[in-house]
């Protein structure tokens, strides 16, 4: 994990919100990841596209019919997760089946489970490590600092929140935001995979190191992973830096996140805007 944790104490948490407070005002002062004006130039008619299978809907995110350049998939790792029978055909069935989770000791502290929220059908989601405080007070994920973020990343792609499915490595909050456990991780698998197969997204963005780690089953850190597709059972996987390691870092490695999620879009066929939304503050 290489991106700073939260404190330790009461006091210390004190000192977390102010530092989420100081992001929040570097936010204000650092229009980063601003969202490209939705053209109203008309795109060119769309071309052809295969009928969705039965019972999923039209995606919404529209494709631009330019032939883009796919970059080669490269697949560096084995399976990471045991492949087991999911006893859920439903994201609402996998939801409540977190909600009554006790299987590993976070059920002990959590105020309550945050399961994940968006599409169900999307194309392209987001998988961060676990909730934080507000996530934890919520039951939703990335709804703090770190989550206006990724929303303004999410719309420097051109695309709503509502468009995209964000869900998490783990579903309850580790005490003091502290690293997810292998234990944990493990524990909590089976809800992720059971949402990867009924979301059926086309792309996958993992935020940061436990999410990434655990999808591709590697350990190798998020600054040797990112910028390449990897994949998790045949879906190509783009890692990235979280939003909560953004926050506190430097200008270069949000330039280097726009550069990933340039890919993304790249991958879906989005139109993409100019070289770096992710500027420097004016
Ligand atoms: S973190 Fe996952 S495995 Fe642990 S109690 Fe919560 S839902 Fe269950």
């Amino acid at each position: 994990m290489n991106f700073p944790r939260e404190p330790q104490s009461p006091i210390a948490d004190i000192a977390r919100q102010a530092r989420e407070l100081l992001g929040q005002v570097r936010e204000s002062r650092w229009p980063g990841f601003e969202p490209p004006v939705r053209q109203s130039v008309a795109r060119p008619a769309a071309p052809a596209r295969q009928p969705a299978p039965a019972g999923r809907p039209t995606p919404r995110v529209t494709q631009t019919p330019a032939v883009q350049r796919i970059p080669p998939l490269t697949v560096p790792t084995a399976a990471p997760m045991p492949e087991a029978p999911s006893p859920w055909s439903t994201l609402e069935q996998v939801a409540q089946a977190v909600g009554a989770c006790t299987l590993c000791p976070l059920h002990a502290t959590r105020t309550h489970t945050v399961p994940g929220e968006g599409n169900p059908k999307p194309r392209l989601l987001f998988v961060g490590e676990a909730p934080g405080a507000n996530e934890d007070r919520l039951g939703r994920p990335f709804v703090g600092a770190a989550g206006q973020l990724l929303d303004k990343m999410i719309r420097a792609m051109g695309l709503a929140r509502g468009e995209v499915f964000i869900a998490n490595t783990l579903k309850c909050r580790p005490p003091e935001n502290r690293t997810p456990l292998p234990g944990e991780v493990a524990s909590c698998a089976p809800y992720l995979r059971a949402q990867i197969r009924l979301l059926a997204p086309e792309i996958i963005c993992s935020l940061g190191n436990p999410a990434t780690q655990a999808l591709l089953g590697v350990t190798e850190t998020i600054s040797r992973l990112r910028g390449r597709f990897s994949s998790y059972r045949g879906i190509p996987v783009m890692p990235t830096y979280h939003p909560s390691y953004l926050l506190r870092s430097s200008q270069a490695d949000r330039n280097l996140t726009w550069a990933d999620l340039r890919l993304v879009m790249q991958r879906l066929g989005l139109p993409l805007p100019g070289p770096s939304p992710a500027r420097e503050s004016e």
